[in-house]
């Protein structure tokens, strides 16, 4: 349905530099397919989206949308506009149209649908999104859920073939995410083709076909939500699956501020949650840096935490190393821990104590 080649946006900064948001984006996508975009923020998935659609149009490569080059010269913007439907996660509702009209809209001004046609249909679409008691309601009147409710049977109502949505949930109340969802998996489960920007882990990977995890402006792993979220092949894209959280220390000499280490390491806890580990983490830093790490300067000591599995771990690495380096002190460090899994790094050698 739609082929992506070379697909690269770039901006130029105040000062003449360039930079180059999307790199090289290339992808296929099948009618029916459910696909969400997952990726640290900034890494060019909303302008992926806005360029897709012309909203922000790129700068080199190629979009074949129905066997068309939707960027040659000449194609007509308003039958793209008609067959890509997007939602934002602003809503974008008209604010001086009631919600009727707001979905009425679109249909009667670019479609030429005649008022009665198109306001049967949005009553049908507005009810599909249990939203038919508000048909007469201001945008004004209603809660963020609702609003984007309104704001996918307006899409609809232009029948488009595949619905962008870009991270749809993330202005709402917890309380209202799970009604927009429930919507948005009922279209997939209906075979809409849809592109979804989703912090929504669980959702994505239980509604889509394929994942698609964005970093520094490319698709930098493609698959299945199986693939990506259980077999990731890259390591960027097992650090933010498992959402993994660090706290990072180049320790250089015995000058280091050990009460500073302390102290962001309270922090850290406090931000995550897991309180309960600060103290043994204060615990081993202590023992670990009063013992074997005094003579091992540099090294570095890392707090991680990974929301997926939930485990917290402080690891001692030191580049250059074979072995590890905690044998004479091991059963001391036993107690203090859960486990310590002494492996080889790719520079050199790690001792992970698990909290
Ligand atoms: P994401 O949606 O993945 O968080 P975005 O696509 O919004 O990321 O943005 C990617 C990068 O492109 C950001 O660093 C952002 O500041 C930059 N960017 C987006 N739009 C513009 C623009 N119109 N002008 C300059 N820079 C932009
Ligand atoms: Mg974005």
């Amino acid at each position: 349905m739609i082929t992506i080649k070379h697909l690269s946006k770039q901006f130029v900064n105040p000062d003449g530099s360039i930079f180059k948001v999307l790199k090289d984006v290339n992808c296929d996508i099948q009618r029916g397919e459910v696909i969400s975009i997952i990726g640290p923020s900034g890494t060019g998935k909303s302008t992926f989206l806005r360029a897709l659609n012309l909203l922000d149009p790129p700068t080199g490569g190629e979009i074949i949308f129905d066997g068309e080059n939707i960027l040659a010269k000449g194609y007509p913007l308003n039958k793209m506009r008609q067959k890509m439907g997007m939602v934002f996660q602003s809503f974008n509702l008209f604010e001086h149209l009631s919600i009727l009209d707001n979905v009425t809209y679109a249909p009667m001004k670019l479609r030429g649908t005649a008022r009665a046609e198109a306001e049967a249909e949005a009553m049908t679409l507005l009810r599909k999104v249990g939203m038919g008691e508000k048909a007469g309601a201001m945008p004004s009147d209603l809660s963020g859920g609702q609003k984007q409710r309104v704001a996918i049977a307006r899409c609809l109502a232009m029948h488009p073939e595949v619905i962008l949505f870009d991270e749809p949930t993330s202005a709402l109340d917890p309380t209202m995410v799970g009604e927009v969802l429930s919507v948005m998996r009922q279209l997939a489960s209906e075979g809409m083709t849809m592109l979804i920007v989703t912090h929504e882990m669980k959702f994505a990977r239980d509604v889509s076909t394929r994942i698609f995890f964005m970093n520094e402006g490319i698709i930098y792993e493609d698959g299945t939500p199986q693939q990506i979220f259980e077999n990731p092949v890259h390591s960027a894209t097992k650090q933010f699956v498992q959402r993994i959280h660090k706290l990072v220390f180049e320790v250089d000499g015995a000058d280091y501020d050990m009460l500073g280490i302390h102290t962001q390491m309270a922090a850290f806890c406090n931000k995550y949650n897991i309180a309960a580990k600060r103290e043994a983490a204060d615990k081993i830093v202590d023992f670990m840096t009063g013992s074997v790490m005094a003579s091992r300067y540099p090294y570095t000591l890392r707090l991680t935490y990974s929301e997926m599995s939930e485990i917290v771990a402080l690891d001692f690495m030191k580049e250059g190393v074979q072995q590890s380096f905690i044998g004479e002190v091991k059963d001391s460090l036993r107690p203090l821990c859960q486990e310590i899994v002494e492996e080889p790094t790719t520079r050199g050698f790690r001792v992970k104590c698990i909290l």
